[in-house]
């Protein structure tokens, strides 16, 4: 196994998180590597609208949004690499060298520092026209889509937590908000379960499963099927919101980062400090609640920062 130049900085992950780093990075002179993975441009890539991004007026497709910051990172001189990192080796001596191996390579890279920026995935209820129609009606996150449902009807899947804040954020937008569980009971904490009942435009089926995705070029509606009545119908939606949870892409980090009992990888309080020296982690990976496009942004900003700072006292 031979061995390149040491790096300043290895930033994993090419989203909204990872590409920040990577500017500020490269402005701040450190000798940047990025690799952008399975995903180049990270999940805003699989959506057709973003509009809740500042400095865009009018909107911006999730796909020109991260080609922009491509450029940009390139413009500072960001060396982007398009592999997946499939192995790490993180130092635990303050100032120490870690080593990223990368797919279908021999080579391994050195760095002072690593920003991890690897994202999240949202779960899949793995039936047809799922991924076909994802922006197209097909949506995994309320606040970034519920407006384009203002008035309308939509629908939520899953009975936890995040379903429950899903369809409590829409029902203050739309028309009717149906609820789709599969259990016949609700996961979610006892305060949101209060919350939503107390809706009255939020229907909830119970003992129910989403059976088809209903629709050719863009969403039209769902069949749903009561296991307890074994009875099907179909509702009318304009908007299918999945909300069956999130999986953080930290299997390669397994037992080498401190992690929370979901796979977030834990950060100190108001920074982007993993337990490691030298490792900093930004975006969706550490953060279970916000998962937003602008909050990776910001997060991966400071994991920059917070890299240069340690570079710096090293
Ligand atoms: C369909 C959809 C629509 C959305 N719409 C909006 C919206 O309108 N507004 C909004 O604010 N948010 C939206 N979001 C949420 C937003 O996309 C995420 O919060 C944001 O992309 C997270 O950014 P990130 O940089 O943390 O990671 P991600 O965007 O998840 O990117 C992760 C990156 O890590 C890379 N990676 C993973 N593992 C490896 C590895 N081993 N080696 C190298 N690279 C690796 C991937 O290839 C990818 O590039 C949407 C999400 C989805 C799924």
């Amino acid at each position: 196994m031979s061995r390149k130049k040491i790096v300043d900085c290895v930033i994993i992950g090419s989203g909204p998180a990872g590409y920040s780093a990577a500017i500020y990075a490269s402005r701040a002179d450190l000798n940047t590597m990025l690799f952008v993975g399975f995903q180049p441009g990270g999940q805003l890539t699989s959506t057709i609208n973003v509009d809740n991004y500042p400095g865009f007026p009018k909107g911006i497709s999730g796909k020109s949004l991260m080609e922009n910051c491509k450029k940009q990172a390139k413009r500072f001189n960001t060396i982007i690499i398009h592999k997946t990192i499939t192995e790490v080796h993180f130092s635990s001596q303050k100032g120490g060298i870690h080593c990223i191996k990368i797919e279908d390579e021999e080579n391994i890279v050195e760095s002072k520092g690593i920003i991890i920026a690897t994202g999240s995935s949202p779960k899949f209820l793995g039936i047809d026209k799922e991924k076909k129609l994802m922006g197209l009606g097909v949506s995994f996150c309320a606040t970034c889509d519920g407006f384009f449902h203002k008035g309308k009807d939509v629908a939520v899947i899953g009975g936890g937590d995040t379903a429950l804040e899903e369809a409590s954020y829409l029902s203050k937008i739309c028309k009717n908000v149906y609820l789709v569980v599969r259990k016949n009971y609700l996961r979610a904490s006892k305060i949101l379960q209060h919350r939503i009942l107390k809706k009255k435009n939020v229907n909830i089926f119970f003992c129910s499963k989403i059976t088809e995705i209903i629709g050719d070029n863009f969403l039209e509606g769902i069949r749903i099927f009561n296991e307890k009545t074994r009875t099907s119908q179909i509702l009318f939606i304009s908007g299918l919101f999945i909300a069956i949870g999130h999986s953080p892409n930290t299997e390669l980090f397994k037992n080498k980062l401190d992690m929370d009992e979901k796979g977030y990888i834990i950060v100190k309080k108001g920074s982007t400090c993993t337990n490691k020296p030298g490792v900093f982690a930004a975006g969706d990976v550490q953060d279970p609640i916000y998962r937003q496009a602008i909050t990776s942004a910001g997060t991966g900003c400071m994991a920059a920062l917070d890299l240069e700072r340690y570079l710096y006292c090293c």
